[in-house]
């Protein structure tokens, strides 16, 4: 055709045979042209052609044979001339294989699909990546849909195409995990989207991409896993989980706590831990944890006790870690606590077992020779004296055997208890083993006489509470013990060697009898064994009526007696008058002094009365010595109301002289006491004054009436300058006190002057009569 002419640049419109027609055809191309030439069945080639020219063209053409009736009767064919529309489909193509290289490159998959209303679904694009993803080549894709779905889990297919047909009804994008089988056929978790343009023919065009996420899910399950291994570990376990701020506060505790210590964790929330209210940690070691706080280090088995809302108390341990936030920022605490009460109850346990008997309670060895140490350097501290009390019961064997272990083991008890009951709080009982005991005294005073009086008077009381019959079972029981005494001082001796010496004493005591006690110190013995005479001869004494009362007078600045001073005598038999200087101190030890001392009263108290009935004695006063021991007695003053409601004195009439030794202790008792008996009438004097503590504020505080300056003052006056000072300065104290003063063993006419001339308006002593009996009294 001219057509073909002009195509090919041949010039003019001739024959051409095909030969040359495929001879134009590029080497590379004749293959498929050559077959179509043979086959003549109307399929279509495209190919370059060079031209006439020599320009290369792309042509297309379509032949096929006619045949009529069985006839071949002719061949016809079509070439069309397509360069254009080649490079139209080759820069398509260009941009393609660019977004595919790029999408190839990006990490996932990106595709677009089609789908119509019928269902039928076809893959537009598809990135490379589904090759090296799923196995899937992007051409076999396009080509069919439905491959990608057999890959994908058939659970998840079904919940992929609800979500897919639910967004296709609303237009909007959808989103979905979902696992699937990689090219080594592994399980893996992909996450893909979609968006959705509407197509043509009610079609909808979906764009979207595809990622494998499988290490996310991977991390996420581990996560989850750790959680609950966490969690399941801590439900488990008896501990509890706490969070802290930046600033120390709880932001959480696990309500585990709750169930291990009953207590609610919200109460914890907002408050540091020390704010809660935690009991059994001193100051100090709570700063040491807020230093450990501040310092962001870690700390273990932080102990510490709380309060149960039912008062109960629970020990708690805790240990916790600093925490960091992702920039690194401290971020608070973390960390565990447990209840560690079980243990902290077996330890106290294991302490009592290890250091008190468990028949009686009482410490055992191990838990006095800690004491003794510690008292030992007590005593040199205080300087004061410490007595170590053996104890060992007489008869216990015998009783045991006879009566059984369980029987012994009730007698063990009570002993137990009344050695408890003969001592002081501060003091010690121990029980060492079997029936040997050991009670230890303290704090007996810097008197080794004092001291050994005291612990006498305990091993007295101890050897009478312990005579008493004892009950076990129906029967009464009699049971004594042997006491051995030992006095501690300054680490004199050392632990064993006091404990020895108890000892030995007790044995000094099984030699003398039993049901005795003895002192190690053979002066101490001396001493008590002086006193026992002299305790017993003073009852026999007081049995015998061999006490009386002497009275000294004391007079005003013109000679005139206004009263008197009882003063105790003692008529011995065989020893005569014993001064009470030689007796009272035995008496205060031993006690006696409070029958004593109520005779005194009472004999004073019916002078008293006595006088009151004559014009020249009813103005007179009595003063009477008081012990301190006396005077502490809570029936002091009810024994005193009593006895001269009884005689009918005048207390008015009375006065109590009192010593400096007796405000040492117990100052506010005293003087409720001595303000108790002053509102009836009863005056008070300080007797010996100057020789004892007595500071200005006692001074001020006491109810009293009078000063008495002592006698050694009182003595040296005249000749001793700083004598002179004294008794003036007390002088000048009781006035400015509004007390009157007695100046005592006033002896010569020049100590009554000196005085005299200082201010002083009465005076005692032999210049003006010696102590006498009622009736030689000269007023
Ligand atoms: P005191 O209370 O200081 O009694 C004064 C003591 O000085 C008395 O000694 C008395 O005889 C003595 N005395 C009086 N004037 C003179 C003097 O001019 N020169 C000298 N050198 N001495 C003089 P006494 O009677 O031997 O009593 C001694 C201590 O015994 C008393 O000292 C008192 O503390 C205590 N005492 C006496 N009787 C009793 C009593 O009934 N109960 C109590 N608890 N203690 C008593
Ligand atoms: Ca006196
Ligand atoms: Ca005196």
């Amino acid at each position: 055709s001219a057509g073909y002419a002009e195509m090919t640049r041949i010039g003019e419109q001739r024959l051409v045979p095909v030969g040359e027609h495929v001879q134009s055809v590029l080497r590379e191309d004749w293959l498929p042209v050559k077959e179509a030439l043979k086959a003549l069945d109307g399929r279509v080639v495209e190919y370059r052609f060079r031209c006439a020219d020599g320009t290369v063209m792309w042509m297309r053409s379509r032949m096929h044979r006619q045949i009529t009736n069985g006839v071949h009767t002719a061949d016809f064919g079509v070439v069309q001339e397509i360069t254009g529309e080649r490079q139209a489909l080759q820069a398509v193509n260009d941009q393609l294989s660019f977004i595919q290289r790029i999408t190839a490159r990006a990490p996932g998959l990106v595709y677009e699909y089609e789908i119509w209303p019928d269902g039928r679904v076809q893959f537009h694009f598809v990135s490379d990546g589904v090759e090296s993803m799923l196995g899937i080549s992007a051409h076999a894709l396009r080509t069919n849909a439905r491959l990608l779905f057999d890959q994908i889990d058939p659970d998840d297919v079904k919940q992929l195409q609800a979500l897919s047909d639910a967004a296709s009804r609303t237009m909007s994008p959808w989103q979905c995990e979902f696992r699937a089988r990689d090219t080594g056929a592994h399980a893996r978790w992909f996450m893909a989207h979609a968006v959705p343009q509407a197509g043509a023919d009610g079609s909808i065009l979906w764009c979207g991409s595809m990622t494998d996420i499988s290490s996310q899910k991977h991390a996420q399950a581990k996560l989850t896993e750790s959680e609950a291994r966490f969690r399941s570990l801590t439900e488990l376990s008896s501990d509890w989980y706490w969070q802290q701020d930046k600033d120390f506060r709880f932001v959480h505790v696990d309500p585990h706590y709750q169930s291990s210590v009953a207590l609610p964790p919200g109460g914890l929330t907002g408050l540091t831990r020390w704010e809660v209210g935690y009991l059994g940690v001193t100051e100090q070691q709570w700063e040491a944890h807020r230093a450990t706080l501040q310092a962001r280090e870690v700390f273990h088995d932080f102990e510490l006790q709380r309060m149960r809302p039912d008062g109960s108390f629970i020990w708690i341990s805790v240990s916790g870690a600093p925490f960091y936030d992702s920039a690194g920022e401290f971020a608070g605490y973390r960390g565990t606590g447990r209840n560690i009460s079980a243990r902290k109850q077996a330890e106290a346990d294991i302490e009592r077992l290890a250091f008190y008997d468990p028949l009686t309670g009482l410490p055992n060895r191990r838990l006095l020779l800690d004491r003794l140490r510690h008292a030992l350097e007590a005593s040199a501290r205080h300087s004061s004296h410490g007595a170590l009390l053996f104890i060992d019961l007489d008869n216990f064997k015998e009783l045991n055997d006879t009566l059984g272990h369980h029987q012994g083991d009730a007698l063990l008890k009570q002993v137990a208890e009344r050695l408890l009951a003969c001592v002081r709080g501060i003091d010690s009982v121990a029980r060492l083993g079997g029936d040997e005991f050991v009670v230890m005294l303290e704090d007996l005073g810097s008197s080794i006489d004092e001291a050994g009086a005291q612990a006498e008077l305990v091993g007295k009381k101890i050897l009478q509470s312990l005579n008493q019959e004892f009950f076990l079972g129906d029967q009464p029981q009699h049971s004594t013990p042997s006491i051995g005494i030992t006095l501690f001082f300054e680490r004199q001796h050392d632990l064993d060697e006091v404990l020895k010496r108890a000892d030995l004493a007790m044995y000094q005591s099984k030699a003398a009898g039993r049901n005795t006690l003895r002192f190690f110190d053979p002066q101490m013995q001396a001493a008590a064994n002086a006193r026992v005479t002299v305790e017993a001869e003073l009852r026999l004494g007081m049995q015998r009526k061999e006490f009386v009362l002497y009275y000294q007078p004391v007079v005003d600045h013109l000679s005139v007696t206004r009263g008197v001073e009882a003063l105790i005598r003692w008529q011995h038999p065989e020893r005569g008058m014993v001064s009470p200087a030689e007796f009272i101190p035995v008496a205060e030890q031993t006690g006696l002094i409070l029958p004593l001392g109520l005779w005194v009263m009472e004999a004073a108290c019916q002078q008293l009365e006595r006088w009151s009935h004559q014009p020249q004695t009813q103005k007179l006063s009595i003063a009477v010595n008081v012990s301190a021991r006396q005077f502490r007695h809570p029936d002091f003053a009810e024994q005193l109301l009593n006895l001269l409601r009884v005689t009918g004195a005048n207390p008015y009439r009375l006065k109590l002289e009192l010593t400096e030794s007796m405000l040492l202790s117990d100052f506010e008792e005293v003087i409720a006491r001595m303000t108790e008996l002053r509102s009836i009438g009863v005056g008070f004097a300080l007797d010996d004054f100057g020789t004892g503590y007595s500071s200005l504020s006692y001074l001020k505080q006491l109810p009293l009436d009078q000063l008495k300056i002592d006698q050694s003052f009182v003595r040296d006056v005249l000749t001793d300058p700083n004598d002179g000072a004294i008794a003036k300065t007390i002088l000048n104290l009781a006035a400015s006190l509004d007390l009157n003063v007695v100046a005592e063993g006033v002896e010569t006419v020049g100590q009554r002057d000196f005085l005299l001339a200082c201010g002083c308006r009465a005076f005692q002593g032999y210049l003006f009569g010696r102590p006498v009996p009622v009736d030689q009294l000269v007023l």
